[in-house]
């Protein structure tokens, strides 16, 4: 009997370390998805950033240093992505920081104040993804190592997932002609699931924490659309799509939606998850590339027949932009 007590005291004064979830903080919503799909029912995951904001600008606030107490962790990126970090880190320090692009190989920005840097978006790429996801097993399962078959399971699952998500894309843009695989955006972040998805890349600006949409980026980009005759421009949810409708609409061709790449959107908007961000804004990729390309071949032939309309059309929209 006493045997029986002792046990159960040890039990009792056990379980409600071990059944407390892990808090993991993140910077942002994407690694705040991954971990919970990580981590499971052994994590609380808490972003610093809230679904919709801009990460690389971000002003962090008393309230976000009261929203870290009692972290056991905090996730975070780095290759330029939280211009905030440094600074802000220096608020709760006593938490531990690990940055989850360790074995991440960068692209670098090309053009504006950060030409040359490591272009931060590499999320958006499955391969990439799964090597975030394996940098927070390891995190993970640092903390809690009786909990690693669980994170490693949860992880295999999801990267699956991913891996199928993506392979059924690229079967439908080799459908595309190919002098319309092209993605243009307002920001350049989506080097890596260009690369991935073999479409060639143009943006308004390099960076989102650089200039956003000069007239001369704006005329540039205005001049690429029309020599290359591409039929779809894109903006990102987290920026103004301003400058993206303007360059469609001077240059011939077709605004085609919104992509989602620096955040999720709320629990109910349309892309709650990493992987729905990544699955949406590829599908609203490859469904504007498709329109875009029937609109060129009505171009065509219409600008066989009626030749003299569209240079009038043309002309009706110079001046606009210096
Ligand atoms: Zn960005």
């Amino acid at each position: 009997m006493k045997k029986y007590v002792f046990l159960l005291l040890i039990t009792f004064a056990s379980t409600p370390l071990l059944a407390k979830p892990l808090k993991i903080a993140t910077t942002f919503t994407i690694f705040a998805d991954m971990a919970k799909q990580v981590g499971g029912k052994h994590v609380e995951v808490v972003s610093i950033t809230k679904p919709g904001a801009d990460i690389h600008n971000y002003q962090p606030t008393p309230k976000d240093i009261v929203k870290l107490q009692g972290a056991d962790l905090i996730l975070w990126h780095g290759l330029n992505l939280e211009l905030w970090f440094d600074k802000f880190y220096r608020n709760v320090s006593s938490i531990p920081k690990v940055s989850l692009t360790k074995g991440i190989v960068p692209l670098s920005i090309d053009g504006g104040a950060y030409h040359d840097k490591p272009n931060p978006h590499a999320w958006m790429s499955s391969d990439n993804a799964t090597i975030y996801i394996n940098s927070i097993v390891e995190a993970l399962t640092a903390l809690a190592p009786h909990h690693a078959e669980d994170f490693q399971g949860n992880a295999q699952r999801y990267e699956q997932q991913i891996k199928s998500a993506m392979a059924g894309f690229k079967k439908q843009l080799a459908q595309i002609p190919a002098d319309q695989r092209w993605l243009v955006s307002s920001e350049g972040a989506f080097s890596y699931l260009a690369a991935e998805l073999g479409l060639k890349e143009l943006f308004i600006w390099p960076i989102n924490a650089d200039a956003q949409g000069s007239p001369k980026q704006i005329k540039h980009v205005i001049d690429q659309v029309r020599a290359n005759k591409i039929g779809a421009v894109f903006s990102e949810s987290t920026v103004s799509d301003k400058p993206a409708k303007q360059v469609a609409r001077e240059a011939n061709s077709r605004y085609a939606g919104v992509l989602y790449v620096d955040s999720l959107s709320g629990p109910k908007g349309p892309v709650p998850n990493y992987l729905s961000l990544l699955t949406v804004t590829t599908q609203t990729i490859i469904d504007g590339l498709n329109k875009g390309s029937q609109d060129r071949s009505g171009d065509e032939t219409l600008g066989a027949s009626m030749g003299a309309s569209k240079g009038a059309s043309k002309g009706a929209s110079k001046g606009i932009v210096q």
